[in-house]
């Protein structure tokens, strides 16, 4: 189990590198103004936070040791070059590309009856097929699946559409609920496709899948396939001279969020704008990781579950015990789990969601890492629907590159697990997709109630709290911090018990904000401050230029190193090393950089206008480390020296918060009204006895 994959992080106030302005090293202006996908070196997390900051449309993909960009033309490529940042091409024409991949599924569609998938289906489908798909599959199968349609209308007044699949769909028998949610963001169509397809395989395969037909007897299933509709259709339909001559089809294609502020004229304004739907929902709202900025690709919107189709989404979730959630997007081979903040710690349960994760990742051959493991995003999905609802929750970023890839490679050979995809004979996102319904039909990752009640007993459960959000950025660069704001949740959920004895799937009393942060006890001691050792007799030259350079990994000198070695037990157990180096001049600016025993960048810290640096390292591998001193800038003659320390912190044990019940209602057929409250935990079963006081 990796808690957090060689997660490295540089503890930044300021997110400024020193190397910003005339001291960098930026490569030539590109003169092209073709869209291109870039590869931008951010070796340090303290780069990748200042690289969010630009304002530039982030893939969601990258490494250790670079995040990948979509640039927009020239002004978006001086943006990246002025603030000292350097890239490498990764797809030098996106548009000609997208020609391509297009080209590529009008081939294969012409040369395929139908495809292997559960639908047979061979190029991308448009809103009108998923509505008249889902219409269809609910209507021919009225045993097994029944269609829903949101709460809210989007922005632009188009219904939000799924199906609910399970063996009398109309009955509400409190099966344990799997939602699979698609197309938050508009470009990411094979996200949608993902989502009907699954629903396909569980109608197709009943009564001929042994398993299927076992699973969608004891879960409930819900797919939504198009969460943003209004933005969905301005990718899917761009065409050549849809938009005023400023934008270009390529342009509406890569739209990203909704189309809040822009009704009616989605298609011929700016792909930028809208609100980015999975920076909107309430949980950590407004932290780092998305803007304040309206013209952002990441605009959280203006409050914390402002826009419809995250509304629908959150009504939904309240109003259903969902036990287990899957939010598609595409791409970066990823499945992320809570918390999309370093800060916010980890739940109780990481060890079931790290298990699961990892148990889908062996299907799909993606990396199953923390929500935080690339940068902070907050107003996601899944931070509302775990720490609020209680729901088990991933996002899935689909196959390894590019928002709609051709379908063969994309959708058909990422759902089966089918050559070229990282899945390729583990089963694909199929595989996965049916180890996260067998975790729903898992009472052991839920919390289950029983008794028995008159037939027709309409039971409830509800719960109604303030949710705070994170303390809200006031600006892209989060120099700014104000305060958390607060919002009501309520969550309510019904059964209507069939006489007898009655089960309930249902999520923990206990919301898992509340419940308590998980931990472990400390096998050693941590390991003793070190202090650094710094010859004063030595006064290394500045060296103004960034330093690092990540192929071949090195740092050009002058610099001075300083080596200590982390211990493992039974000698010490650390789950933080933390070095730190100050000086006395704030104009002074010391830069410091952290290399592993294989001499591998594992994080940095190149501020300015402060006097000190620092980096952590969580759960560090055992071994030798060199801390590299980087004299980046003296303030006057008098030589200002850093001095600096080592230090060590052992894990936290596990804490626990308070209790919370549920408030639990039973009315009768005739109207006989049992009121009490229930604290159930996850894994356990409550025994209710004769829940409505009696049980004829
Ligand atoms: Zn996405």
């Amino acid at each position: 189990m990796r808690v957090a994959r060689a997660v490295a992080v540089a503890v930044a106030t300021v997110v400024l590198l020193s190397t910003t302005g005339a001291g960098g090293a930026p490569r030539p202006p590109a003169r092209d103004p073709k869209t291109q996908v870039v590869d931008v070196s951010t070796p340090t997390r303290a780069d990748k936070e200042r690289l969010q900051q630009l304002g530039l449309d982030l893939t969601e993909h990258g490494d250790a040791d670079s995040l990948e960009v979509v640039l927009y033309g020239e002004d978006d490529d001086r943006r990246l070059r002025d603030a000292g940042f350097t890239y490498t091409v990764r797809i030098g024409d996106l548009a000609a590309r997208d020609a391509a991949n297009r080209q590529a599924d009008a081939q294969y569609a012409a040369a395929t009856t139908a495809s292997p998938l559960p639908s047979g289906r061979d190029s991308y489908r448009h809103l009108a097929d998923y509505e008249r798909e889902l219409a269809e599959l609910a209507k021919d199968h009225p045993t097994l699946a029944r269609p829903i349609t949101l709460n809210h209308r989007s922005w632009e007044g188009r219904s939000i559409t799924g199906i609910e699949i399970t063996r009398e769909p109309d009955a509400e028998d409190g099966k344990p609920v799997f939602l699979m949610l698609g197309a938050h963001h508009a470009r990411e169509w094979p996200s949608a496709e993902h989502s009907i397809e699954f629903a396909y395989d569980l109608i197709r395969g009943y009564g001929h899948d042994a398993r299927t037909t076992a699973l969608v007897d004891t879960t409930r299933t819900i797919v939504i396939p198009v969460v943003n509709p209004d933005g969905f259709v301005v990718s899917r339909e761009a065409r050549p001279g849809a938009a005023s001559q400023e934008f270009s089809k390529h342009d509406f294609e890569m739209k990203r969020k909704n189309c809040r502020d822009v009704v009616g004229a989605c298609d011929r304004r700016t792909r930028l704008s809208g609100v980015d739907l999975n920076r909107n929902y309430g949980g950590l709202w407004g932290g780092s990781g998305a803007s304040p900025s309206v013209s952002s690709d990441v605009y959280r919107g203006p409050a914390p579950f402002s826009e419809p189709e995250v509304q629908g989404i959150r009504e939904l979730i309240a109003s259903r015990q969902v036990a287990v959630l899957v939010s598609n997007h595409t791409y970066s081979n990823l499945i992320l789990r809570v918390p999309g903040t370093i800060a916010q710690g980890f739940p109780q349960e990481e060890p079931q969601a790290a298990a699961l994760g990892e148990q889908m990742a062996s299907r799909n051959g993606y990396d199953s890492i923390p929500g935080f493991g690339l940068y902070d995003t907050t107003g996601s999905t899944e931070d509302w629907s775990f720490w609020t609802a209680g729901a088990l929750s991933y996002t899935f970023e689909i196959g390894p590159s590019e928002f709609h890839p051709p379908y063969e490679t994309g959708v058909v050979a990422e759902y089966l697990g089918l050559s070229p995809a990282a899945g390729a004979g583990g089963g694909g996102n199929r595989a996965a997709y049916f180890d996260a319904l067998e975790a729903t039909a898992n009472s052991s990752l839920h919390a289950v109630l029983t008794g028995t009640a008159p037939s027709g007993s309409r039971l409830s459960l509800t719960k109604t709290f303030e949710t705070a959000t994170s303390p809200v950025c006031a600006d892209d660069f989060c120099n700014h911090v104000g305060e958390a704001q607060t919002f009501e949740d309520t969550l309510t959920s019904e059964m209507v018990t069939a006489g007898g004895a009655f089960t309930w799937h249902v999520n923990p009393s206990t919301r898992p904000i509340v419940a308590g942060r998980h931990g472990r006890e400390p096998l050693a001691p941590a390991q003793p401050t070190i202090t650094m050792v710094n010859d004063p007799a030595v006064v290394p030259e500045e060296n103004i230029h960034y330093p690092w350079s990540p192929t071949p990994s090195r740092i050009d000198p002058p610099y001075e190193t300083f080596q200590f070695e982390v211990k493992d037990p039974p000698t010490a157990d650390n789950e933080r090393v933390g070095v730190h180096i100050e000086w006395s001049d704030p104009a002074t600016d010391w830069d410091l950089y952290l290399l592993d025993a294989a001499g591998e960048l594992v994080t940095a810290s190149a501020l300015w206008g402060d006097n000190d640096e620092d980096v952590t390292l969580f759960d560090p591998a055992p071994g030798v480390y060199t801390a590299v001193v980087v004299s980046y800038d003296q303030a006057d003659r008098t030589f200002d020296d850093w001095s600096g320390e080592v230090t060590f912190t052992g894990p936290s044990p596990a804490t626990s918060g308070a209790e919370e019940a549920w408030l639990f209602r039973c009315e009768t057929s005739d109207g006989v009204v049992v009121v009490g409250e229930i604290v159930v935990d996850r894994g356990q079963t409550v025994d209710l006895g004769q829940a409505c006081g009696r049980s004829e």
